[in-house]
C-alpha cells in the first residue's frame, strides 16, 4: 500500500470515530468527539507549511503514530540524532535489531506493553552504566535508537502466516486454537550501537524483555548517516497490510484500522525511543546523567 493510499485510509477512520462520537443526531454528542474533530483536523494539514500568528512560515507536524508523512521525517531525525550522538563510531559498531515484544488482543494494550518496555530499557541501562562487576565503560557507550511498529493478524488466518511467524508467535506463548479474533504484535526496529560489548551480551540483555530479539549488520556500502536514516525512516513506517506466507499481503480491514487510529489518539503521538551514549561520562566522576527528553514526536531520550 503505497503512502497516499495509507494516508486516505487512516482519514476514512478518523472520519468513522468522528461519526460514531457525534451521537447519530441525538443533541449530546459523545465523549471524545472534540478529540477526534481534533485529531483529523491535524492529521490532514500536516506537512503543511502554515503561517504563524508572529507571520514567520513553520511546517505542521501531525504528530500522531499514524502519519506516514511525520513517521518518515521523524524517524530519519531520529537516525541522524544517534549518529550524531556517537561521532567516533564506526558503522561496525552499529547492528539493527528486531524485538517483538508480545501479542495483545488490542491495540492500546501495545501501546502499553511498548511504554513499558522502553522504560525498563531505560533503566535497565542506566543501572549497568552505573553498577559495580559489570562492563561500565562498554554500557556507558551503548545506544539505541528505534520505533514501535504494530503488526496484525486475524486468529481465524494464522496458518496462512509464514512458518518463521508462526513459530515465533508459538514461543511467545499465543495459542491460535484458544484465541479468537484480531491479535497485535508489538514490535520494536531499531539502530543499535554495540560498540564494545559485542552482540551476544546485547541480544541477552534484550531478551531479558523482548523473548524474539534479532540483530543483523548493517549494508558495508551505504553512507553511514545515510543509512541510519534510512534504517530509522523504515522502522517508523506505517503499514497498514498484515504479511502472509510466501509475501502475500492482505490490507487491515477497516475495523482494523480504526481500533489502532483510536488507540493512537491515547498515545500522545509517542512511539520512540533513543537510549544515548555520554562518552564524556567516562571521564567525570558523577556524570552518567540520564538526560530524559522528547525528540517530538517520538523518541524518548535516555
Ligand atoms: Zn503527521
Amino acid at each position: 500500500m503505497n503512502k497516499k493510499e495509507t494516508q486516505y485510509k487512516i482519514l476514512q477512520a478518523y472520519d468513522r470515530i468522528v461519526e460514531d462520537r457525534a451521537g447519530n443526531g441525538r443533541a449530546e454528542r459523545l465523549h471524545g468527539y472534540e478529540q477526534a474533530v481534533r485529531h483529523r483536523s491535524k492529521f490532514e494539514s500536516c506537512g503543511r507549511v502554515l503561517t504563524s500568528p508572529y507571520g514567520c512560515e513553520v511546517t505542521h507536524w501531525c504528530r500522531r503514530p499514524a502519519c506516514p508523512t511525520c513517521a518518515t521525517f521523524w524517524g530519519r531525525k531520529l537516525g541522524s540524532a544517534l549518529a550524531a550522538a556517537c561521532p567516533d563510531a564506526a558503522p561496525d559498531d552499529y547492528r539493527m535489531a528486531t524485538l517483538i515484544l508480545g501479542l495483545v488482543p488490542r491495540p492500546e494494550d501495545a501501546f502499553d506493553q511498548f511504554w513499558a518496555w522502553r522504560r525498563s530499557l531505560g533503566n535497565a541501562v542506566d543501572y549497568r552504566r552505573r553498577a559495580a562487576g559489570i562492563d561500565r565503560a562498554g554500557w556507558r557507550g551503548f545506544g539505541a535508537a528505534g520505533s514501535l511498529e504494530l503488526d496484525q493478524f486475524e486468529t481465524e488466518e494464522f496458518l496462512r502466516l509464514g512458518t518463521n511467524k508462526q513459530a515465533q508467535y508459538r514461543a511467545l506463548g499465543f495459542e491460535p486454537e484458544r484465541a479468537r479474533g484480531p491479535q497485535w504484535v508489538t514490535t520494536v526496529h531499531a539502530l543499535v550501537h554495540v560498540g564494545t560489548l559485542g552482540d551476544d551480551t546485547v541480544r541477552t540483555f534484550f531478551q531479558g524483555a523482548a523473548p524474539v530479539v534479532h540483530l543483523q549488520g548493517l549494508r558495508e556500502d551505504k553512507d553511514f548517516i545515510e543509512s541510519a536514516e534510512d534504517i530509522l525512516g523504515y522502522a517508523a513506517k506505517v503499514s497498514l497490510v498484515t504479511t502472509l506466507s510466501g509475501g502475500e499481503t492482505r490490507p487491515w480491514s477497516p475495523d482494523a484500522i480504526a481500533s489502532y487510529v483510536a488507540a493512537t489518539m491515547q498515545s500522545h503521538g509517542r512511539q520512540g525511543f533513543k537510549v544515548l551514549i555520554r562518552p564524556t561520562g567516562l571521564r567525570k566522576k558523577s556524570i552518567v546523567e540520564s538526560a530524559l527528553g522528547y525528540l517530538e514526536p517520538m523518541p524518548v531520550i535516555i
